[in-house]
Parts: structure tokens; C-alpha cells; sequence
């Protein structure tokens, strides 16, 4: 089948799932073609071995956070997401008030 007809991995490229038959419009919908889907990032099998996706607020400086983390300043980098999200999960793993109580 076509590389076309496939969603494709975000992060390396290859064909992650059979798309051709998603009833894309992109006039209507011009940021991911599909309706009701605001956004949305995929990968494939082998890369999600070692990667996965995170969902944060628009408002968070994501160039920020990835200066933080290129210096190995975890916990800084974390800080800036938990202050936007209002995550209270720490580093260490605990977690805490969440919204979906
Ligand atoms: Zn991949």
C-alpha cells in the first residue's frame, strides 16, 4: 500500500496505522483534517519503546522546557509543567490532586 495511504510516525517517519480510509477534510478542518480532533501526535511501535507522547497546555514554554532537559535540569523542566498543568505529581512519582476527580 501507498506511504500516502498511511498516518505516519511523528517521530521517525515510518507508517504507523492505515488511514486511507478516514474521512479526512481538510478545508473544513484545516489543522487535522478530521472533525472533532483538535490535536494529536502518533508513533510508531518502535518508537514508543522509548518514547511517549505528553499532553500539555498551549501555555506552556515548550522550547523552555527542552533547554532545561538538553542541560539535565529535570526538576526544573518538570516545574514548568506542573505550574501550568497544576500537576501535582512529583518527580519521585507520587501523585496527587488531579483534575479528573
Ligand atoms: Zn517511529
Amino acid at each position: 500500500m501507498a506511504r500516502a495511504d498511511y498516518r505516519l510516525c511523528d517521530k521517525c517517519g515510518r507508517k504507523a496505522f492505515y488511514d486511507a480510509t478516514l474521512d479526512y477534510d481538510f478545508r473544513t478542518y484545516p489543522d487535522t483534517g478530521l472533525r472533532n480532533l483538535g490535536d494529536w501526535t502518533v508513533l510508531c511501535r518502535e518508537c514508543a519503546a522509548q518514547f511517549k507522547c505528553l499532553i500539555v497546555k498551549r501555555t506552556v514554554d515548550l522550547h523552555e522546557v527542552e533547554r532545561l532537559l538538553q542541560r539535565g535540569e529535570i526538576f526544573q523542566a518538570l516545574a514548568i509543567i506542573q505550574r501550568v498543568t497544576g500537576a501535582k505529581e512529583s518527580a519521585e512519582g507520587r501523585s496527587g490532586d488531579d483534575d479528573r476527580r
